[in-house]
């Protein structure tokens, strides 16, 4: 039995049922789950002082590629649309192997990680030279955060008029077979699970119709759940249109990549009908709002969205159009981009930081996580509101206003994984070494 007290935090913002906000409370944490919350509790297990902190669930980031952390601010890709943007980096990604998959998986995790993510969804949809969905596995286990890696997968390339050049595409046959190897040796349904698999086509226009189809019927079977991009920007609308001759919505209607085991990433250009479609289905959205803007996408609809009853995740996506991997910023840009778009009373801090929270365990099927409620997971950020960036704040609670942008101390499963800004599970520095190591191999 191992157990933690955090003691005497400022402002617990729970993100329960009833949203409650609490002050200077206690919260036990044991064998991995919050068994108490309250006032002057005592423990014979280890003690941290939470005072000066805001305290939240721990940061859920629903969508990322990993790998692209390698890739970051790539010349030539920097100020390009998705498409040009693609081309550029194909080519570069096509001499990754396991070494860069696990190392760059390190390096993407440790950002969210020092940012306040607990649980992070991954989509990895090249697999050159060896490559496997195992080196993520690999690089979450040794961190330590909740990890939802994503099988995913490229078939048509540059000679059947596809996207990318035939090199980092595969045969739809070997895709499913190898969906069907890490679903059975890594996916665990049970609650608490430190991973799950889902199941992750890139994209339409990197499929065939037949592949997104098999996909859906082979979740199904194997009851996980279904990752891809949708409806990203109106190049993306008009190939829909053009190829199938039908929007994004109804293309995923058709195939049956609608309902609660299915999240999108990006939807920027989902129409009304498109939003009741997925309120009715409950079928989950990634918002992207950086790489969104990154590239040039445009503004994704949350607040229809959110009223309409969507479930609204919020993901960092990868490191080449972010190009940053920091999910509490992340948070922030939801919250300023609604305003941008829908005026200032668009969406309030608190509202972008509980998408951002117990939106995403919700889109990534987590109701274990993001929320802090006795008989949940111990996932918990704490944040030390006594420093510069929250001086003179009325409200060191609405964080994405006024707020540190890295956690002091980060929990997961009960786990200590990050302890007075510093990671504790891996060699950060070493990490990094051997990133910028890749990095410069790959340019040369
Ligand atoms: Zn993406």
């Amino acid at each position: 039995m191992s157990e933690f007290l955090l003691k005497n935090a400022d402002t617990v913002l729970t993100m329960d049922d009833d949203r409650r906000e609490l002050s200077g409370v206690d919260i036990r944490l044991r064998d991995g789950v919050i068994t108490e919350i309250g006032t002057d509790l005592e423990t014979s297990g280890a003690t941290l002082s939470a005072r000066g902190c805001v305290v939240t669930p721990g940061l859920v980031n629903t969508h990322h590629h990993l790998y692209q952390s390698l890739t970051r601010a790539v010349p030539g890709g920097q100020d390009a649309l998705l498409f040009g943007w693609l081309q550029t980096l194909y080519p570069i990604w096509s001499r990754f192997g396991p070494e860069e998959m696990f190392v760059s998986a390190q390096t993407g995790l440790a950002e969210l990680a020092l940012s306040g993510c607990t649980l992070s969804s991954d989509h990895l949809y090249l697999y050159p030279n060896g490559s496997r969905l195992d080196d993520t596995i690999a690089a979450a286990r040794e961190i330590g955060l909740r990890f939802h890696p994503t099988r995913g997968s490229m078939s048509i390339g540059e000679s059947d008029g596809g996207l990318p050049p035939d090199s980092l595409v595969e045969r739809e046959a070997s895709i499913l077979e190898d969906c069907i190897r890490v679903v059975d040796a890594f996916h665990d349904p049970s609650e608490g699970a430190m991973v799950r698999v889902g199941i992750a086509p890139c994209s339409p226009f990197s499929v065939s119709r037949e592949l997104m189809r098999d996909a859906a019927l082979l979740a199904r079977d194997k009851k996980v759940m279904l990752h891809t991009h949708l409806a990203e920007n109106d190049e993306d609308i008009r190939y829909s249109q053009e190829k199938f001759g039908c929007r994004p919505g109804q293309y995923a209607e058709d195939l049956g990549w609608t309902g609660p085991d299915v999240w999108h990433a990006h939807c920027v250009k989902l129409d009304d009908r498109e939003i009741r479609l997925f309120a009715g289905s409950s079928t989950g959205v990634a918002h992207c709002p950086c790489s969104n803007c990154r590239l040039g996408s445009g503004i994704a609809p949350v607040r229809s969205m959110r009223d309409a009853g969507v479930k609204v995740g919020l993901g960092v996506d990868g490191s080449a159009s972010n190009d940053a991997g920091n999910l509490v910023l992340e948070a922030r840009q939801s919250m300023l981009l609604q305003r941008v778009a829908y005026g200032a009373d668009a969406m309030s801090a608190r509202e972008a930081l509980e998408i951002a929270t117990r939106g995403g365990a919700d889109v990534l099927n987590r109701p274990d996580c993001g929320r802090l409620a006795v008989g949940n997971r111990a996932d918990i950020a704490l944040w030390d509101v006594s420093g510069v960036e929250s001086a003179g704040s009325w409200d060191p609670a609405a964080l994405l206003l006024a707020g540190p942008t890295r956690v002091k101390h980060l929990f997961v499963e009960g786990r200590q994984v990050v302890n007075d800004g510093q990671i504790t599970t891996i060699d950060l520095p070493k990490v990094i070494e051997r990133q910028n190591r890749l990095a410069r191999k790959l340019q040369s």
